[in-house]
């Protein structure tokens, strides 16, 4: 299963590989554009996360969230490696996390996905003060708007990972709008899974 996985993880970053490659410069940039909103307001996210201590609240309880989560990383979090000719963190699918290393997640966290960045537990969420509590879910707004809006712009993202979209997209481009009838968020595939609330 987990060789299956990493079989179909190799394939498409090659094809995502070769996506890009093909992009024009106004495509590439505006895509760059709208990764760089994404990436900012994650960086916002954590930075509200490190002031409640966030890091030793993992610690203490060995990032067990972690261990609930799978494989939530979607387009928008790959591309912003593939775009700027970095290497993804490499997965190990027999994990229940495939980026859930010794040392914790092995993906930045400007650049991780959407249901991991949007989580707080108790602890956490009692150690932020009412304004940065505001300001946390004010931004989870802002970054739900934003992953939303690249779900309805390419056909590989979504509110599931990119492995389910990869699959269900085939041969199709991933970086193709969508077909609107069936493969956006409001469409019928968008309660496959629950990324978006269950980590
Ligand atoms: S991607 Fe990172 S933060 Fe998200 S579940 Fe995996 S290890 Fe945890």
């Amino acid at each position: 299963m987990s060789e299956a996985r990493q079989q179909q993880w190799d394939a498409l970053l090659i094809k995502l590989r070769g996506e890009i490659a093909g992009l024009d410069e106004i495509e590439r940039r505006r895509l760059g554009e709208q990764l760089g909103r994404i990436e900012d307001v994650q960086a916002r996210m954590q930075r509200l996360w490190d002031g409640a201590d966030g890091a030793r609240h993992c610690r203490l309880c060995l990032g067990r969230c972690c261990h609930l989560g799978h494989n939530h990383m979607g387009l928008p979090n790959l591309l912003a490696y593939l775009l700027n000719d970095e290497k993804p963190p490499r997965p190990d699918f027999s994990l229940s996390c495939p980026f859930q290393g010794p040392r914790g997640c092995a993906i930045e966290a400007s650049r991780r996905p959407f249901a991991c960045v949007i989580f707080i537990c108790e602890p956490i969420e009692a150690a932020l003060d009412a304004p940065d509590l505001a300001a946390f879910y004010a931004l989870e707004r802002e970054l739900r708007a934003l992953y939303l809006d690249f779900d309805s712009r390419y056909r590989g993202a979504g509110l599931c990972g990119i492995l389910i979209r990869g699959a269900r997209a085939g041969l199709r481009p991933l970086l193709e709008p969508p077909d609107q009838s069936s493969e956006t968020a409001s469409g019928k595939d968008a309660g496959a899974t629950e990324p978006f609330e269950v980590k």
